[in-house]
């Protein structure tokens, strides 16, 4: 069996659902969002009408027909007005019946689940505004069409409709500006270069600004770059955002950090240039000041610019001061928020950061000061009823939880140590306050890590339900 592919016009015409279930109900529902007037028979076949299709008919939003008594009787002059006819009476009889009656009208009729009965068969359908993409598989395995959806659905960016609406919304004034052969280079410019990935990135108002200049001047819009400052996540590139992923897929020029490793750069598009700017605690393989500087020099030279961190680039992270320069440089930006480590890590290990009568507040804070000691208020830091997750803190551990004993805190206060949080060589090590510092030395700990430190450590790798259950009578008595 072989299926013309082709997208038909039912706005403002009659098309008519037969059956009152689950399924009907959906194809109604695609029915009405494509514009058609929709008939639906479904009393004899289907008492219970499900709510929202009986909605629909008190609405007037559905015509309710009743336009046999039983499917036997069926007329072809009954269906012979119709667009196209969907049969879902989850009832043999009756859809064979009103599939011979279709035919015989000569209307175009699907009966779902059963392509033998149907002239028509409906795709899987990805929508993003305007774009539809219907997926067929010759009516062979709706499942695999399905299988095939969700891959397609995770590789459209959410904000293709936008895009498509905002060429939409031009099209008028760029056919009188230009051209045919210019406006195709012009159009190939918009949706391919800056304008476009403002509107993917949200950034409506930056895109109608670029638009309105290209089209005053009649030449495309500029070239300038765009950088996009992506938090990948603590390293299971599972964790990363779609939008990450868009972007990535995207980029002409990577530039990522030390905590990004290969299993995230698998992701970038094959033919980006990746430059790594990696830094290491003591050994600044590139100043901060020459990172910002070949981030510009790439958005100037009108690439797609992706710079990678590892977790959030908000969070410790200096992505900041990143974007404050390409701002003072006129360089259009895109922060794209990451798993930070310490919720990454905390999920990995099944500590909750914050729990009822346990922890009401979490803090992020960094072991690692501008010049080593960090200059932190550790009687604030040292109080009850709270969690504390510590960042870039392993060289200074035993330093950490004596102030913290110091300023009040129980030396029986557990702590969790995660070390390379959501990859493979995860490490979580538990134990109490005053042997922090001793644990890191003993385990070896000299990965990526964050310590945790609070009543909630004590939930560090406890899949046991009893010992569950215990901890928790524990921590609420
Ligand atoms: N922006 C990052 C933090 C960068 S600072 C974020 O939001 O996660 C670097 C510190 O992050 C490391 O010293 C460590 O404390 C922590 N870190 C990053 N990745 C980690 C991982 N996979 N496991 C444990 N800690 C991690």
């Amino acid at each position: 069996m072989t299926y013309f592919p082709a997208f038909i016009n039912v706005s403002d015409r009659t098309c008519l659902v037969v059956g009152g279930g689950g399924k009907a109900l959906k194809k109604a529902r695609l029915l009405i969002n494509a514009g058609a007037r929709l008939d639906i028979a479904a009393a004899f076949v289907s008492p219970d009408m499900t709510a929202e299709l009986a909605d629909l008919v008190a609405e007037g939003r559905v015509r309710y027909v009743d336009q046999a008594t039983a499917a036997a009787d069926l007329a072809p002059a009954d269906l012979a007005h119709y667009e196209l006819i969907i049969v879902a009476t989850e009832e043999r009889s009756h859809d064979e019946a009103y599939a011979r009656a279709a035919r015989q009208a000569n209307r175009p009729v699907n009966v779902v689940d059963r392509p033998d009965l149907s002239t028509f068969i409906t795709p899987a359908i990805v929508t993003r505004g305007d774009v539809v993409i219907g997926i067929s598989t010759n009516g062979a395995s709706p499942v695999l069409a399905r299988l095939i959806r969700t891959r397609i659905e995770s590789v459209l960016p959410a904000r293709l409709g936008h895009l498509v609406a905002f060429c939409a919304r031009f099209r008028r004034a760029v056919k009188a500006k230009l051209g045919a052969h210019a406006r195709r280079a012009f159009w190939e410019q918009v949706i391919g270069g800056p304008v476009g990935a403002h509107i993917l990135a949200g950034r409506n108002q930056a895109a109608h600004k670029q638009m309105l200049e290209a089209l005053n001047r009649q030449t495309p819009p500029d070239t300038t770059g765009m950088v996009h400052i992506v938090g990948t996540g603590p390293g299971d590139p599972d964790l990363l955002t779609l939008r990450a992923l868009h972007v990535m897929q995207q980029a002409d020029v990577v530039l990522y950090d030390k905590l990004v490793g290969p299993g995230i750069l698998d992701y970038v598009r094959r033919d980006a240039d990746r430059i790594y700017v990696g830094k290491s605690r003591s050994n600044h393989f590139r100043t901060q000041t020459e990172i910002n500087h070949l981030l510009l020099h790439h958005a100037k030279a009108g690439r797609r610019v992706v710079r990678l961190k590892g977790g959030d680039p908000y969070i410790f992270g200096r992505g900041g001061e990143e974007i404050d320069f390409l701002r003072d440089h006129h360089i259009a930006t895109e922060v794209v928020p990451g798993v930070t480590a310490a919720t990454g890590c905390a999920a990995a290990a099944k500590i909750p950061l914050t729990h009822r009568n346990v922890a009401q507040a979490v803090t992020f804070v960094t072991g690692h000061g501008e010049n080593g000691e960090p200059d932190i208020d550790w009687r604030h830091l040292a109080q009850l009823d709270h969690t504390l997750v510590v960042y870039m803190g392993v060289a200074r551990a035993g330093q950490i939880s004596q102030q913290l004993m110091d300023h009040g805190m129980a030396a029986s206060t557990p702590v969790a140590v995660v070390e390379n949080g959501t990859l493979e060589q995860q490490k979580v090590i538990a134990g109490q306050l005053h042997e922090l510092g001793a644990l890191i030395a003993e385990r070896q700990v000299n990965g990526p890590a964050v310590l945790i430190i609070g009543e909630v450590a004590a939930y560090a790798n406890k899949d046991n339900v009893a010992e569950l259950a215990e901890l928790n009578d524990r921590r609420i008595a």
